[in-house]
């Protein structure tokens, strides 16, 4: 398939924003300019609730809203349909006294979803190391209303984490740079040459360490008991090598961290990791992927780890 006709696959993904209106506001917003429920890719003036994610429409790939009113009022977010699933897997808590860390905020997609889900209450510690994406976090923050947020312009890895600050951080979120391969209209660099291949696993390897690294930092704040890792990568080596090396790691023994059990990780959707690349099909089973080619979003991962003890927790 080429990245055209992948791309036309795709539904146009909207994320209503909770922190300014509801879905039911936003359906009937639609309603009244000619849009109807209905199958999005057959007709461009349908949507759809989408199935798996509260506050998500769907509609057809052709249709636009980068010059919306709705979009440039924060109301709307364009967020691929599989890059709001970590936040919605992590599941922070609706609650004044939530403490919430995104590691890797930038442009703050995710970080605008976590602020939604905790209903812009509590606290939620927003990192990002780049001076220019910073500011536009910070632009996408305010336009998203997003009161909870206090965004931090560092390198997460330089944070201590017995700072007394994060001391009741219970959830935290690392979405942090990856291949991007999964990413439809970047598809092509994969049918490169031998040579380009071997740069590329270099640099696989390289940004896995470094992954790696970030997990491990998270794993030692004292009060977390949820971490969601996600990437926009479809190569086993930034998924579930890294998940692997992470469950071996020894602040994931001393903080007794392991993966949450599917029926806590989005049990719906059925793409789930390669049981090859993991110690046992159980663990494969508790992680998620989405195919470019077959789930009509980007390719993506995501695991969640947890706890030992907070195993029984509910979630989604
Ligand atoms: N979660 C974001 C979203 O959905 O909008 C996308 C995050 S992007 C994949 C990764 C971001 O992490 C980049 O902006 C990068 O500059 C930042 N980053 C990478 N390493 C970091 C670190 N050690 N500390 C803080 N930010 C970091």
């Amino acid at each position: 398939q080429t990245d055209d006709s992948r791309a036309a696959q795709i539904p146009r993904y909207v994320r209503v924003n909770r922190n300014c209106w509801t879905i039911e506001e936003a359906i009937k917003t639609f309603v009244s300019r000619g849009y109807e429920l209905g199958d999005p890719l057959a007709c461009n003036k349908a949507f759809a609730k989408d199935e798996h994610i509260p506050d998500l429409l769907a509609f057809h790939p052709h249709v636009q809203f980068v010059d919306d009113a709705l979009y440039k009022e924060g109301k709307i977010i364009l967020q691929d349909k599989a890059s709001c699933f970590p936040a919605y897997i992590l599941a922070p808590l609706e609650d004044e006294g939530s403490s919430v860390i995104d590691a890797t905020a930038a442009p703050g997609n995710k970080t605008s979803h976590l602020s939604a889900l905790m209903g812009n209450k509590g606290k939620l510690f927003a990192f990002e190391r780049d001076r220019k994406r910073f500011s536009t976090l910070k632009m996408m923050l305010s336009k998203a209303r997003c009161r909870n947020v206090e965004a931090v312009s560092a390198d997460f890895l330089t944070t201590d984490p017995t700072d007394a600050k994060y001391s009741k951080v219970t959830h935290i979120m690392l979405d942090p740079s990856c291949s991007g391969s999964g990413i439809v209209n970047r598809m092509d660099h994969l049918l490169e040459s031998d040579k380009q291949k071997d740069e590329d696993q270099d640099r696989l390897a390289k940004l896995a360490s470094f992954q790696l690294m970030m997990i491990r930092h998270a794993m030692k704040f004292p009060s977390a008991e949820r971490i969601a890792y996600s990437t926009c990568s479809i190569h086993a080596i930034e998924n579930e090598g890294v998940v692997r090396q992470a469950l071996d790691a020894p602040e994931a023994l001393e903080g007794q961290f392991t993966l949450a059990p599917r029926e806590q990780v989005l049990p719906a959707w059925r793409r789930r990791g390669l049981d090859e690349e993991m110690n046992n099909a159980d663990d494969a089973q508790t992680l998620v992927r989405c195919s470019p080619d077959e789930d009509g979003t980007n390719g993506f991962f995501v695991c969640l780890f947890v706890k030992k003890a907070d195993i029984g927790s509910s979630s989604n």
